[in-house]
């Protein structure tokens, strides 16, 4: 190739031909720390707990108001144990901005009804209510755990995890036997399961006390619930028990370049940061991590991204050294971390292969996000990704840019949006997803690792 032809034509390479050989066990290693926060960090409370215990153990301490800030200080804030917030202060004063990485920890699942109990037929049931972006068919006749918390009628909190351990039992949603689905196959996808028919059997053998009383089965169920944790069926009112696969996250492919798991949507990102933050040294200007919650159902909500909860938190800081939250905000930078569609040349009809990103091409950024002619995007500028296009290519760091899908096929949003209203220059970067928002979705280990090493080198940067 000439040189001016080299010079003038813009051409990616795979990223597991650029890379060294030092780098490629880099990448293996941080996958496996990854692969284990994920069959961890399996809920936004559970990604919450599993972060706190990894900060900590890395020196991070409970931020408390009015405690002592000096560059160095490794602090977090719990947000109703939802979401969290993670802060190393920097050696700059926080009126010259702070470097932000914002990702969820929230993903698409199935939570329970607040009445979610019936028999019917002499099965025991749970009802559920579908939360986020799922294909409804995905979710039947696979293993599926429940995870969460019920409050009780005297304020106490308890814990439920059913499902998780290798000899407990996975709760299942039933499909019809294909001998008599002539019907139902006629459907369209977004018909053929009713989201009134996500309902997990919880059991069915009849109560062997109560032979005359009806839901039998119900009862026997109600009572190995308030054996093991102590609740009545009311107490399924002050609940939020959510419902995941039961699929552990896994080397996929021969070659074992991906993972499967699910959730990778956002925690794959989330790690990313949490792990970043976890590695820096003292940064010149104050790095911030973003563990959201509710992304999925629009960031809404008192542990979302639109919530104050982060206002409050950053003036906090700020008030330890007088400065204006404001002042702060207008010069602080946020990546944010979520991931976009990989390329799928199974389905190649609904990208634009030249704009869409790709497994094994490294951190993907999106300029911008939305749908029907970029609405409901921040659409970050030149000089935002401009910042970004030289930092990466200083510190080695594999991207791509990427757009979600063809013109007017469909479209999604991220906190993006969020961020840049409150005059915060924000970009969205994470990795590429095969079979996103799926109850088993697939990423590549170099792009996972690639945005690790994209966020600390934002907040390394000066
Ligand atoms: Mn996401
Ligand atoms: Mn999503």
């Amino acid at each position: 190739m000439s040189d001016l032809r080299k010079k003038l034509f813009y051409s990616q390479k795979n990223g597991w031909d650029i890379i060294s050989k030092e780098e490629k066990q880099a990448v293996l290693a941080y996958c496996e720390g990854y692969k284990s926060f994920l069959n961890t960090a399996k809920t936004e409370r559970l990604a919450v707990k599993e972060s706190i215990r990894l900060a900590e153990e890395a020196g991070f301490v409970a931020f408390e108001r009015g405690m002592e800030l000096t560059p160095g200080t490794k602090v977090y804030k719990s947000v109703r144990d939802k979401a969290l917030m993670l802060t190393v202060i920097g050696k700059k004063p926080l009126n010259e901005g702070v470097n932000i990485a914002a990702g969820h920890v929230d993903a698409p699942r199935l939570d329970l009804k607040q009445s979610p109990m019936y028999e019917d037929s002499e099965i025991a049931y749970f009802k559920t209510h579908y939360y986020g972006g799922i294909k409804k068919y995905q979710w039947v006749a696979i293993p599926l755990e429940l995870h969460g918390v019920v409050v009780l009628a005297d304020g106490t909190a308890v814990e439920v995890a059913v499902g998780a351990d290798p000899s407990d039992p996975v709760l299942v949603i039933t499909d019809l036997l294909p001998h008599l689905a002539k019907d139902q196959i006629k459907k369209p996808m977004a018909e053929a399961i009713a989201g009134e028919a996500l309902n997990l059997v919880a059991g069915s053998v009849p109560d062997d006390e109560d032979e005359e009383g009806s839901d039998r089965v119900k009862y026997a169920v109600l009572k190995i619930l308030n054996e093991k944790y102590g609740i009545v069926e009311e107490d399924f009112l002050s609940a939020e028990l959510e419902v995941i696969p039961s699929l552990p996250a896994r080397d996929a492919g021969l070659d074992r370049s991906m993972i499967a798991g699910y959730g990778h949507d956002d925690r794959v990102c989330s790690y990313a940061e949490l792990k970043a933050i976890i590695d820096i040294d003292t940064p010149e200007k104050t790095a911030v991590c973003i563990l959201a919650d509710k992304e999925e159902i629009g960031s809404e909500g008192v542990t979302g991204m639109q919530s104050q909860a982060f206002e409050c938190f950053i003036s906090d800081l700020c008030d330890s050294q007088n400065v204006k939250l404001h002042h702060c905000f207008e010069n602080s930078f946020c990546i944010s971390a979520d991931v976009t569609n990989a390329f799928d040349p199974v389905y190649p009809e609904v990208s634009d292969k030249r704009n869409n990103a790709k497994v094994n091409y490294g951190v993907a950024l999106a300029k911008f996000t939305g749908s029907r002619g970029k609405s409901g995007s921040s659409d970050a500028s030149a000089e935002v990704v401009g910042k970004l296009r030289r930092l990466f290519k200083d510190n080695g760091v594999i991207w791509q840019m990427g757009e979600l899908g063809k013109v007017d096929q469909g479209g999604g949003g991220t906190v993006a949006m969020y961020m840049a209203n409150r005059n915060i220059d924000t970009i969205d970067a994470g990795v590429p997803v095969l079979s996103m928002h799926s109850p088993y979705e697939m990423v590549a280990k170099l792009d996972c690792y690639m945005t690790y090493k994209a966020v600390k080198t934002l907040y390394e940067n000066r």
